[in-house]
């Protein structure tokens, strides 16, 4: 592991706090989840919910997710061995990863990624192969040809992460469609990160890829709390996928974690059952941040490509007279007092991030305004 050192994530929010600079590089929000959902989690602690859970996680919380897939997908997962609770989804994609992919093998990842699918599949020992996410016509998106020249005879998975960070693509049916038919092809497993499903805008709809035909007995579907109810810190995720998948992931995970907290299980099988309509409003309010620092962003005068999903967006910072993000990015909390990511980072290609930088809009208004006061001083 000698090559993954501190995550930028973790350099960039500790510049941040040393410079007193505005952070819009980690993508957590500067708000509270629904309140009675809290109340719940406190509630539980109070009733005396502190000791070990079942390790596959409480069974309100594997019927309430269940319950969501069905409504939301018109998926079935049996809450009794097809569903598993983790600690978050960074445990679901080690543990799934772990699970499932060993030395010699290949996993297949879209580029630019989200930093702990290459440690997870370094841990495993098999090999990442990275496909190029390209601008076309003002989105990021992926050649099928190239998908498919990159499987290979050593491929295991395809990892896919839609909406994705950092780039705020929603895949399309006809990419997903293309995905779905090379594992088809090929038999291999797809493992999908939707933590952002309902962080979509603009009507853009999230559909798993499990719903393609073929695709739900090779897919683990990998989701969480964090970003749906702003519960970042609390870390409940959870996997769905086959018995034979999910046993193999709950394999690795009870040697990892065991099980994880009690008390937010409980409170986030709440928020699954009562509190979708605090996420549609957020997904409302988040849109208009969106349009908020796009325009923002526009006047201080980077090139801005809108996201359809997250909290992300990908700013070029060439129109400012840059071409290297992570110069930019350094010096971007001393010049500004503003911090972003440099995309760069997501890449094992830095040269095709180079030219942009990632600030996230999950922050208050008046945090989103002066962010922008101080970006058009540049
Ligand atoms: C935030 C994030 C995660 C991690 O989710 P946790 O539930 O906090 O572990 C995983 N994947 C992506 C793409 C993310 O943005």
């Amino acid at each position: 592991m000698r090559e993954f050192g501190t995550t930028v994530f973790a350099t960039m929010t500790r510049l941040a706090v040393e410079t007193g600079s505005i952070n819009l590089g980690q993508g957590f929000p500067d708000t509270d989840g629904p309140e009675a959902m809290l109340g719940r989690a406190v509630e539980a602690i109070r009733g005396g919910l502190n000791q070990y859970p079942p390790g596959p996680g409480v069974p309100e919380l594997r019927r309430a997710v269940s319950e969501h897939q069905k409504e939301y997908y018109g998926l079935g997962y049996d809450p009794d061995g097809e569903v598993l609770v983790t600690v978050g989804a960074t445990e679901a994609i080690a543990a799934t990863v772990l699970a499932l992919c060993e030395p010699g093998d290949e996993v297949i990842v879209f580029e630019p990624y989200y930093d702990s699918y290459a440690a997870a599949i370094a841990l495993s020992g098999a090999a990442r192969v990275p496909v190029l996410l390209r601008v076309d016509a003002g989105r990021f998106t992926f050649d099928p040809d190239e998908l498919a020249a990159a499987v290979g005879p050593r491929t295991r998975a395809i990892l896919v992460n839609s909406p994705h960070n950092p780039t705020g693509t929603v895949f399309t049916r006809e990419e997903l469609a293309s995905i779905a038919a090379l594992c088809e092809a090929h038999d291999l497993i797809a493992i999908t990160d939707e933590v952002y499903e309902h962080l979509t805008f603009d009507g853009v709809e999230h559909v798993p890829l499990a719903t393609f035909p073929g695709m739900r007995d090779r897919t683990v579907t990998i989701s969480s709390a964090g970003k749906s109810f702003s519960v970042t810190g609390w870390k409940v995720g959870w996997v769905c996928a086959p018995y034979a998948l999910v046993s193999a992931v709950q394999a690795v995970k009870q040697f990892m974690t065991f099980t994880s907290s009690a008390p937010w299980q409980l409170a986030v099988a709440y928020g699954l059952r009562h509190e979708m309509e605090w996420v549609a409003a957020q997904r409302a309010s988040l849109s208009a941040k969106r349009d908020r620092l796009t325009e923002g962003l526009v006047a201080a005068g980077f090139d801005v490509l809108r996201p359809a999903g997250t909290y992300f967006i990908q700013a070029d910072i060439r129109p400012l007279g840059f071409d290297d993000g992570l110069a930019f990015a350094r010096q971007l909390p001393e010049r500004a007092g503003v911090v972003a990511i440099p995309t760069q980072v997501f890449y094992d290609h830095a040269e095709y991030g180079a030219r942009y930088v990632r600030f996230a809009f999950c922050k208050r208004d008046d945090v989103i305004d002066e962010a922008v006061d101080r970006l058009k001083r540049l």
